[in-house]
This record gives C-alpha cells, sequence and structure tokens, in this order.
C-alpha cells in the first residue's frame, strides 16, 4: 500500500492547469452563474438589486465579496421551495438534510445538477484511486441524505460495478465483500470500524481480501481512527468532504499523497475563507471559515454560503500533479470556537494532544470561566483503567506532564482535573464536552 502520483487525473485539463488558468475559468464560469441568478432566483434577484448590483459587475474574483453572505436560515426560512429557480416541473431530484431542530432544509437538482454533481464524485473518487472496472460496495443509507445517490451515480459515470448495499447489515456486507470481490467501500469511518471488528470476530481474512480502498464521509475521520482502519483492514483510506446545502458530497477529496487534505474541485465551487467573526478574508493557510459559492448550480444556486466549518486553504501545488487548492480537513465548527484571553481556541486542539497521551482516554470536558476576571479554561479527563491508581504522587506526575504538553499548543495552562474512569457522562450524538460559563 503506498501513495501513487501516477494515478489517472479526472480532468487534467482543470485539475493540472495553472493557478492563473484555474482563476479564469473561474471568473468566466462564476460569471455566467451570477447571470444565471439574476435571470432566474426569485430569492436573490432583489437582494442583488437592493444593493445595487448586476450580472455585468463582475468584472474579476474579487468583487465576489460585495455580494451578501447566505446563512442556513435562510435555507429554513424559504422551506420547502423558496430558493429554487427552476420551474418545479424540471426538478428531478429532492434531498434534504436531517433537522437537528425544526424542519430539514430541502435542496432540489434539476438534469444539469444532476450531471454536474456526478463528474465532481468521479474526480473525489479518482483522487482516492478509484478507476473503471473496481467494485464498488455502498454501505451508505440511500434515502434524503446526499451520500447514498450522491456516491451512487459518481461511482456508475466512473465506470466501477456498483453494489448498492446500503446501510446496516454487517454481516451481509462481509459476505458480499467476501463473494463480490468489492474493492471499494463507501461507508462511513465509525461503520466501516464496526465491519471491521465483526470480521475480525468472525475470522475474516482483511489481509487477503481483494478490498483495496476505503472511501469515508458523512462524518468527520479522525487521523488516528483512519490509521487503525488502514491497518486493520489492509486497505487505502481517504475522505471527502461536502455539505448538501450547496449539493451534497464532492466538494472535496483527499487524494494519494496529501494525506488530510482535500483537493477543492474548483471548477465547481468557488472557495473563501473568512474570520468568522468579521467575514472578512484571512490569509492564505490561516483558519478561518469555508464560505462556498457553487459555480454550476441551476435548481439551487447558493451564494457565498457560509459553512460554519473551520479550515485552512492552501494553493501549492500537491505531489499528486493537481493544482486545484487543498483544504485542511474540517476539524472544528465556528460554534466550537471559543476565545481565551483574546486568542482563537478550538476543542480540536485539545484532542489532537490527547491522542497522544497514551494514559487518557479520548473522553474530555471542557469548562471556561472568568470569575477570577481572567479567562479560566478547566479540562476535565479520565485516566485509562491500566493507570489508574490510588497513589496521589503518581496521579500528580500525569497531571504535571499533560499540563504541560497542553500548554505546548495552546500557550495558556489550563486547571486540570483527573478523574476515574467512567465519571465524565457518556452523551449520545453531538457530544456536549464544551461549557462556556462566561456567556
Ligand atoms: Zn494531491
Amino acid at each position: 500500500m503506498s501513495a501513487s502520483s501516477d494515478m489517472p487525473i479526472f480532468n487534467p485539463a482543470f485539475e493540472t492547469a495553472s493557478r492563473e488558468q484555474i482563476r479564469a475559468r473561474q471568473l468566466e464560469l462564476l460569471k455566467e452563474q451570477i447571470q444565471w441568478i439574476w435571470d432566474h432566483s426569485a430569492y436573490y434577484r432583489p437582494k442583488l438589486e437592493a444593493i445595487g448590483f448586476e450580472p455585468g459587475d463582475l468584472k474579476s474574483l474579487d468583487d465576489l465579496v460585495r455580494l451578501p453572505f447566505t446563512d442556513k436560515s435562510a435555507l429554513r426560512d424559504t422551506y420547502p421551495y423558496g430558493m429554487f429557480a427552476v420551474p418545479m416541473e424540471q426538478v428531478i431530484r429532492l434531498h434534504a438534510s436531517s433537522g437537528t431542530t425544526g424542519k430539514p432544509i430541502v435542496v432540489g437538482y434539476n438534469q444539469h445538477d444532476i450531471e454536474e454533481w456526478r463528474l465532481c464524485i468521479e474526480s473525489v473518487m479518482q483522487m482516492a484511486g478509484v478507476v473503471p472496472g473496481d467494485r464498488v460496495q455502498m454501505a451508505f443509507g440511500y434515502g434524503m441524505f446526499t451520500g447514498g445517490f450522491g456516491l451512487h451515480y459518481g461511482a456508475e459515470g466512473l465506470g466501477c460495478m456498483i453494489i448498492p448495499a446500503g446501510a446496516g447489515n454487517t454481516e451481509r456486507h462481509l459476505m458480499q465483500i467476501a463473494d463480490y470481490g468489492t474493492t471499494v467501500l463507501v461507508a462511513t469511518p465509525s461503520y466501516a470500524m464496526h465491519i471491521c471488528e465483526v470480521g475480525e470476530q468472525q475470522g475474516f481474512d482483511w489481509a487477503s481480501s481483494t478490498l483495496r480502498v476505503g472511501l469515508f464521509g458523512g462524518e468527520p475521520c479522525p487521523p488516528a481512527l483512519k490509521a487503525e482502519i488502514e491497518s486493520r483492514m489492509h486497505i487505502f483510506c481517504t475522505d471527502n468532504y461536502g455539505l448538501t446545502e450547496v449539493m451534497g458530497p464532492g466538494v472535496s477529496g483527499e487524494c494519494l499523497v496529501s494525506r488530510n487534505q482535500q483537493h477543492i474541485n474548483e471548477d465547481h465551487f468557488f472557495w473563501e475563507v473568512v474570520d468568522p467573526q468579521t467575514g472578512e478574508p484571512v490569509g492564505e493557510g490561516e483558519i478561518g471559515e469555508l464560505v462556498l459559492t457553487p459555480l454550476q448550480k441551476q435548481a439551487f444556486p447558493v451564494l457565498r454560503y457560509r459553512t460554519h466549518d473551520l479550515t485552512r486553504v492552501t494553493t501549492e501545488p500537491c505531489g499528486c500533479g493537481r493544482s486545484t487548492a487543498r483544504m485542511d480537513k474540517i476539524r472544528s465548527r465556528t460554534d466550537d470556537m471559543l476565545i481565551i484571553r483574546g486568542t482563537n481556541f478550538f476543542p480540536s486542539q485539545v484532542e489532537d494532544v490527547l491522542a497522544q497521551i497514551e494514559e487518557v482516554s479520548p473522553i474530555y470536558r471542557i469548562e471556561v470561566d472568568n470569575e477570577t476576571g481572567l479567562d479560566r479554561v478547566t479540562l476535565t479527563l479520565e485516566l485509562e483503567n491500566e493507570v489508574f491508581t490510588d497513589d496521589w504522587r503518581e496521579i500528580e506526575k500525569y497531571r504535571k506532564m499533560i499540563i504541560r504538553r497542553l500548554h505546548d499548543v495552546l500557550q495558556f495552562n489550563v486547571v486540570l482535573k483527573l478523574v476515574n474512569p467512567g465519571q465524565i457522562e457518556r452523551t449520545t450524538g453531538k457530544a456536549k464536552h464544551v461549557l462556556d460559563h462566561r456567556r
């Protein structure tokens, strides 16, 4: 298993073009997209008119910053069809995101959009080393969720054989991998891990299985989990990024060379990275909120969509041969960001440190207060069973070591509480592991 830079590239004319050529093509597409929105979107047209912006005013990519952002609330407020920009009889597919509160958000696609989406997925799959003739087993659910159908049509388009197994029924998945000669598994990383474990329990021989690639999505994939799956299943795993509001999966994908970064399909998405507080652009390579404008959407165009996902982007050329920009895998959301003594702080920074300390479990709780007038961060951790001891001197040794290692990354000292294994409350779904008492 090795990273290869001689894999075919899906659209070499674009993906290996110079940055100037890529920007020029983006400008061309953006002009067409703004014209489409002007002509077809009953939602955006008045908004553009209100700021005195006409399609001809877009002379360079920088002019896009004059346009307003779009937030998820706009999609909720216009539920279900208020942002559609084609007559309903031209909409051939609906998808929706699972809303944790209230109504979901609904998006639509016409024939053109479905085609473009397929191209984006084909590109992402080729980044991961998937080639025509691969046998792709789908362990995503089909349904309103964009993952299943999105990957399905991309795999077919690329010339793969799709095995539309769907979510669940792990034993059947194992049987299918063995009997059908599956080479690519599409799954959430946690379900891939589950398939791996159930297989191991049943004596499934992963080393000699035909499976070669894991194509992950649908949830964040921590590098440690990915590495674990790779070594136990003897496969190469990549993950890709997307969101229903701008299309679904297919915004960006991880290539075989730049691990933990993803090439953005820049012929379909214009990206910006902005300061989540001010909305102003940050410098290249700096962390900020990803803002996406799809460049070729007809039924559901969106301008400057605020993803609330934090990342940084580089336009340095990649060893795989692609010159398209690469974003860091999403590790945090803007809602997770805390400002501690004037500096941005992300819980993922703590997670990164904890991942390197064997003596503590990855479960943690962060509490912030300013009772003393100065921001204070209290971190509660569980010692692993093996190292848990009644000897306070031993505990104190671990405590000092952890505080020091956190300080190296955070540049401030936390108040550290070490507790018995199992003492931090487990929650299902999005864990509420950060409590900010300052608000
Ligand atoms: Zn690359």
